[in-house]
């Protein structure tokens, strides 16, 4: 073999009239999916669940050998778009009619922050980090969770905020980047200060330490106060 032969990287044994196939090819591919995605009901893309994902995937993945490879056959891959349809379709039946089988298969929406303060079995869960959650959170508007009464992470990923009143924002641990939230063991002045690790707020004075009464940790950030503005 030779590298870079052009003629090989090109259309290696195939004639070029076989172009002309690959767009037949391709556009009875396109016309397949399109058909898939009306008959499963769906009527955007925006929230892909995992179950639904997959399906895509596996879809256009078919859709993609059967319009460039000469040796797939077409009759196999409608075959393919079929069983799939029907398992969609029957997934999609089975999982309106079991509560079990809705929660194993598209998730269940997991509370991330209740009453100013992480929920850190959920963390564990979700396998998400809180840096992906901060950026979630400022980019609704949010500069600390005091102001956050429920955070619930949806089945689609998308994140649900439901927020304190004005009088009840509580000190909250900032949500802002590191170079506007400062870090530390010892105090560096006496006042409400949150575990970076789980949010809990407590006094510590200037100087000194603490451990988390919540979750043990030992670094601290000031707490934040602000209260959300209409603008948000
Ligand atoms: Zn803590």
């Amino acid at each position: 073999m030779t590298p870079f032969d052009l003629q090989r990287i090109l259309l290696d044994e195939l004639p070029v009239s076989f172009l002309y196939e690959v767009a037949f090819r391709a556009s009875l591919a396109f016309i397949a999916v399109f058909l898939f995605l009306k008959c499963s009901g769906r009527r955007g893309i925006r929230q892909l669940s995992l179950f639904e994902l997959v399906v895509i995937l596996t879809l256009g993945s078919a859709a993609g050998d059967v319009s460039f490879y000469h040796d797939v056959a077409l009759l196999p891959v409608a075959v393919v778009f079929l069983t799939l349809l029907m398992l969609y379709r029957l997934t999609i039946f089975a999982i309106g009619r079991s509560k079990h089988l809705h929660a194993f298969i598209e998730g269940v929406p997991v509370t991330v922050v209740k009453n100013g303060l992480y929920e850190l079995k959920s963390f564990k869960k979700l396998n998400i980090s809180s840096s992906e959650l901060l950026m979630e959170f400022r980019q609704r508007g949010v500069e600390h969770l005091g102001q956050v009464r429920l955070a619930i992470v949806e089945t689609d990923g998308d994140v649900s905020l439901y927020f304190f009143a004005g009088e009840n924002v509580r000190p909250g641990l900032s949500v802002l980047p590191p170079e506007h939230r400062d870090e530390y063991k010892i105090a560096l002045h006496s006042g409400i200060h949150c575990c970076i690790n789980c949010g809990f707020a407590q006094r510590i004075e200037n100087g000194s330490g603490a451990t988390c009464a919540r979750c043990n940790s030992g670094i601290w950030s000031a707490a934040l106060t602000t209260h959300r503005t209409d603008a948000n």
